[in-house]
């Protein structure tokens, strides 16, 4: 004999459950300024990478404005500009995605960080992330021999290793 259990769970009780998993001072914000990433691996997760569609600065000012009081600890807000392939919307673009933070960042409640597959950086963005104190870490999905066979890179690139701008 077989049997079904209901359980019911009404809209507030989620919410108050969703409050309970969710801290009230995040430590983190992921943000995704683009959609389109040029490495185009063939075992991506996201669907859209071959679409542009950048963030607009009336988003971050939004996402900024958003940010409540006690979000703000003793420990700054970490930024993280995800994707996709972040630095896809071109150092202009990402310099004026920052400049809705650049007052809590000067304030000391927020830092700036950066993760990328690492094959757009120049000078450029290096002199960027120096000028706004951007950590930065490199996904490396594996060794150059291993990442660029056509099963795994369609879009024919690799992860970071030929960046003459990361080495140096
Ligand atoms: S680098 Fe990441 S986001 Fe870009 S195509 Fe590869 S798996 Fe997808």
């Amino acid at each position: 004999m077989s049997s079904t259990r209901t359980v019911e769970v009404s809209v507030i009780d989620y919410q108050k459950l969703a409050w309970t998993w969710l801290t009230p001072s995040p430590n983190t914000m992921i943000l995704q300024p683009a959609t389109f990433c040029p490495m185009d691996c063939g075992y991506c997760y996201l669907p859209n990478r071959h679409r542009k569609q950048d963030m607009s600065v009336d988003t971050v000012e939004a996402i900024v404005h958003g940010m409540a009081d006690d979000w703000f600890t003793d420990k700054p807000v970490e930024i993280v500009w995800h994707g996709g392939e972040p630095l896809a919307v071109g150092v202009d673009k990402f310099e004026e995605l920052l400049q809705p933070f650049e007052p809590l960042r000067a304030a000391g409640k927020v830092v700036q960080r950066v993760q990328t597959g690492a094959i757009l950086i120049n000078d450029a963005w290096c002199d960027l992330f120096k000028r706004y104190e951007i950590d930065v870490g490199v996904s490396i999905d594996g060794p150059e021999h291993t990442n660029t066979t056509a099963s795994i890179a369609v879009g024919g690139r690799c992860s970071p290793g030929s960046s003459g701008a990361l080495r140096s």
